[in-house]
This record gives C-alpha cells, sequence and structure tokens, in this order.
C-alpha cells in the first residue's frame, strides 16, 4: 500500500508541464527545463529529462532511476516531481539552475572560501549517510553528478544508472564512461560496489571539490590507475584542503574496504572540520 501511495504521488500529468529550452545532453536523452503546475496551483521550476530511443527494455532502464528516486527524501538530494509513464515517457525534476558542481566550481573559484567547499563536502557526506542507512549504494559519486542549488546547498543527484544496468552490460555500454579514476581497488579489479566503495569515490569527489573540479589522475591514463594504487600511491593533498581534512580523506582511501570510515562516521568528522573552519 505505501508503495501504491508513493506511485500516485509521483504520477503527473503531461498538460501540467510546459516545456523549455534544452539544458543538456544525458544519457538517454535531452534534458529539458520547464515549468509545472501542482496539484495545489504552486508552480515549479523543473529539469524534464526525456528518452531518445525508448523501446521497452530501454525505458525500463530509464524508469529505474525514477523507481529508485520515488524513495528518497533528503535536502542534499535531487528532489523527483514525477513521472509521466506512456510515451513519450518523461522524468520531471526540480530544477537547479546553478548546474553541475563541477562546472560551477571553476565558474566561481574566486569567491569560494573554505568554508563553503568544506559545507559542500558535509552535504554531500549528509545524503550519503542517508543512503547508507537504506542499504543503498550510488556507485557514481563526483563533481559532474552533484548539483548546485543555491550557493548555500548542493544536491546528489544521478542516481541508480549504474546500480540498475547490470554490471556486464554497465561495462560493456560504456567503457570510456566506467569512472576508473574514481573508483575503489576492489570496484576497479572486481567490480564490486558497496557503500566502502562509496566511501572511496566520496573521498576523490572531496578531492575534486578542493582542486576546483581537476581532474582525479588527470596525470594518468585509466590503465595504469590500478598499478599505481596497488603500489600505495594516493592522489596528493590540494593546496587549499586543510591537513585534518586531508588525513581523512586518506583513511577513505585504505586499501582494505573494512578499514574505510562510514558515513555516518565521516558526517561527525568533517562537522568538526567545517566548524573549526567557521570559527577561524
Ligand atoms: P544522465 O544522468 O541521464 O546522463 P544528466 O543528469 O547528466 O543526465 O543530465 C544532463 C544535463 O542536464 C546535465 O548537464 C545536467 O547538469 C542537467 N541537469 C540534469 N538534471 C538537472 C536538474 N535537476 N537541474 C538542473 N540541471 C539538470
Amino acid at each position: 500500500e505505501a508503495s501504491e501511495k508513493s506511485f500516485d504521488k509521483h504520477k503527473i500529468m503531461r498538460d501540467d508541464v510546459i516545456v523549455g529550452q534544452i539544458l543538456g545532453e544525458g544519457f538517454f536523452g535531452e534534458v529539458h527545463e520547464g515549468l509545472y503546475k501542482s496539484p495545489t496551483g504552486e508552480r515549479i521550476r523543473v529539469a524534464i529529462k526525456t528518452c531518445k530511443d525508448c523501446s521497452a527494455d530501454v525505458k525500463e532502464k530509464f524508469l529505474s532511476e525514477a523507481e529508485l528516486m520515488k524513495n528518497l527524501d533528503h535536502p542534499n538530494i535531487v528532489r523527483l516531481i514525477g513521472v509521466i509513464e506512456v510515451d513519450p515517457v518523461w522524468i520531471v525534476m526540480e530544477l537547479y539552475e546553478h548546474g553541475e558542481l563541477g562546472n560551477y566550481l571553476v565558474e566561481q573559484q574566486h569567491i569560494l572560501t573554505n568554508t563553503t567547499l568544506l559545507l559542500y563536502c558535509l552535504q554531500i557526506c549528509k545524503a550519503l549517510a542517508y543512503l547508507e542507512g537504506l542499504n543503498m549504494v550510488h556507485r557514481d559519486i563526483a563533481v559532474r553528478n552533484v548539483l548546485v542549488a543555491s550557493p548555500e546547498c548542493v544536491r546528489l543527484g544521478d542516481f541508480g544508472l549504474s546500480r540498475y544496468i547490470d554490471e556486464q552490460e554497465y561495462y560493456k555500454a560504456s567503457i570510456s564512461r566506467l569512472p576508473i579514476k574514481w573508483m575503489a581497488p576492489e570496484s576497479i579489479n572486481f567490480r564490486r560496489f558497496t557503500t566502502a566503495s562509496d566511501v572511496w569515490m566520496f573521498g576523490v569527489c572531496v578531492w575534486e571539490i578542493f582542486s576546483l573540479a581537476q581532474q582525479p589522475f588527470f596525470w594518468l591514463e585509466n590503465g595504469q590507475v590500478i598499478n599505481q594504487l596497488e603500489s600505495g600511491v594516493r592522489l596528493p593533498k590540494p593546496q587549499f584542503c586543510p591537513p585534518k581534512l586531508y588525513s581523512l580523506l586518506t583513511q577513505c582511501w585504505a586499501y582494505e574496504p573494512n578499514a574505510r570510515p562510514s558515513f555516518s562516521q565521516l558526517v561527525c568528522s568533517l562537522s568538526e572540520i567545517h566548524r573549526i573552519e567557521v570559527e577561524q
């Protein structure tokens, strides 16, 4: 019954959606900006994901992301507004007009303070602690998958793609898209994805944030990364990264998955580091 309710809650009518200009190209098709009139008459700015070559099995994969997001409710996770399940299939999400965090870090680098960067890390960590509590694995944590809702608030997005597309296919479909440089050693070696491998990826995402969106290991080819990791090499401390934070990152990058901290532990440590930074 509970799932039926959430189904209804997310069922919306096409007539209530006005489609605007293209925001970007998604994995399945164009993403448009738009306006949604809710049943209470509220007008909400939205992002509309469309599905280009939507055969039955592609459609199922496309909708699996929305299916997963229906169960999520967190201030630092992209909010699903609704789904139109008849052709043409649309996924309608809340619009975050500042766009991807990766681009935002580059564009706003001159006004971003360490306190703000730490706030973003803490918010992403809280979103991941929430997923950890739901036993959900994200698998693609990177600044390209975080959206900026306001200068003080980021939201984790891009759910499910890698989780629902079975591993074989993920690998085949996107050898070049597989985010090797973000991945834990056991994910590269055995395609093993767990909350502990999410913790590793979160560490890389924090590195990206403090490097203002440089690509991790940009000095290596994908094929060289696993050798480096196995000989103990890790990403270096970004110039403005507080030493206490870098020490936390090195824990996230423990070779042994069990030796890495949990997200709930990371929330505590990051809150403390953020608090110290604010008080300075
Ligand atoms: P996919 O995960 O299917 O590849 P993306 O999520 O990468 O698609 O979306 C494609 C483009 O649309 C990206 O440039 C992204 O920044 C933009 N976009 C997606 N969702 C939103 C949103 N809710 N608010 C603002 N921009 C968005």
